[in-house]
């Protein structure tokens, strides 16, 4: 099987960084849902993700305690930056991707005009960029207000040590880039999916949340395709938590606009799962 590698999170502010790479393709977990509609994770499986890193379960609590990057007076925008011929490429899923920005993290969402994408940051050895590098030049230009500035390309990501990756973020410096080439499907839905996980997860990180261990979740990490697809697109009831504190939406305002999203993208199954939580 061709070795495939995942998500990158640089995380100066928790310590250095804080997850990689790997190998191998993983059935995805499928866990009991109890009766909230949450689904506890049973022992890895070998090849996915907890079963390569043994991350600890970052609680509530150990969150709230910090350091945490929060929605603030200052910080209260989640900027979506195309980069190069991205704007134009993705013009419609960049769209979708504001809109999910605001429903999932409850904060205002602006896509802003394309800038180039930094030559200086290609390897022409590998014909790919060096998402470290893009990262370190998009910190020098953050609007003030940002909460979270992401860096949308069309082009293929990699990290030292990684053969490539799909987004890369830092806490630190409140920004990331992603690169949704690799996630082009002829099924829309499925890009659609795709492409909104990885702005909720790796926004996630920039919101200073952890990988999940403990749910079935969108937080959790995943070595490859098809351990991603495997992941669901919710946040479980500690990850939910830590996002309506973070931010202060109300959980079932939060649920209502994400329900209007999945119905209108043709996402049923996110669509059923949300209904069930409004009616219990
Ligand atoms: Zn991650
Ligand atoms: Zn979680």
């Amino acid at each position: 099987m061709k070795k495939r590698v995942v998500l990158i999170l640089a995380s100066a502010a928790l310590g250095g960084v804080l997850v990689l790479l790997q190998t191998i393709s993983a059935e995805p977990s499928v866990p009991q849902e109890d009766e909230e509609g949450f689904q506890k994770l049973g022992p890895p499986k070998p090849g996915e993700w907890r079963d390569h890193f043994k991350e600890p379960a970052q609680s509530y609590e150990k969150y709230v305690a910090g350091p945490v990057n929060r929605k603030s007076e200052r910080r209260t925008t989640f900027y979506l930056q195309p980069l190069g011929n991205a704007g134009t490429t993705y013009q419609e899923m960049l769209e979708r991707m504001r809109l999910y920005a605001e429903a999932f993290f409850g904060v205002p969402s602006k896509v802003l005009e394309p800038i180039p994408l930094f030559e200086a940051a290609y390897v022409a050895k590998r014909s790919q960029y060096n998402a470290s590098r893009i990262i370190e030049k998009l910190a020098d230009q953050i609007p003030k207000d940002a909460l979270v500035y992401i860096g949308i390309t069309d082009k293929d990501l990699f990290s030292e040590g990684l053969n490539f990756v799909f987004g890369e973020a830092s806490l630190s410096w409140r920004c990331g880039v992603y690169s949704l080439v690799r996630y082009q499907a002829k099924d829309e839905t499925l890009f659609t999916r795709r492409s909104l996980n990885l702005l909720a997860h790796e926004s996630g990180h920039i919101l200073s949340i952890e990988h999940c261990v403990t749910y079935a979740c969108v937080m959790q990490g995943a070595n490859n395709l098809r351990e991603d697809d495997g992941h669901p697109m919710h946040l479980c009831p500690i990850d939910l938590r830590k996002v309506l504190w973070n931010t202060g939406m109300d959980r079932d305002d939060r649920y209502r606009k994400l329900q209007a999203l999945y119905k209108k993208w043709d996402l049923k199954t996110e669509a059923e799962w949300v209904s069930k939580r409004l009616t219990r």
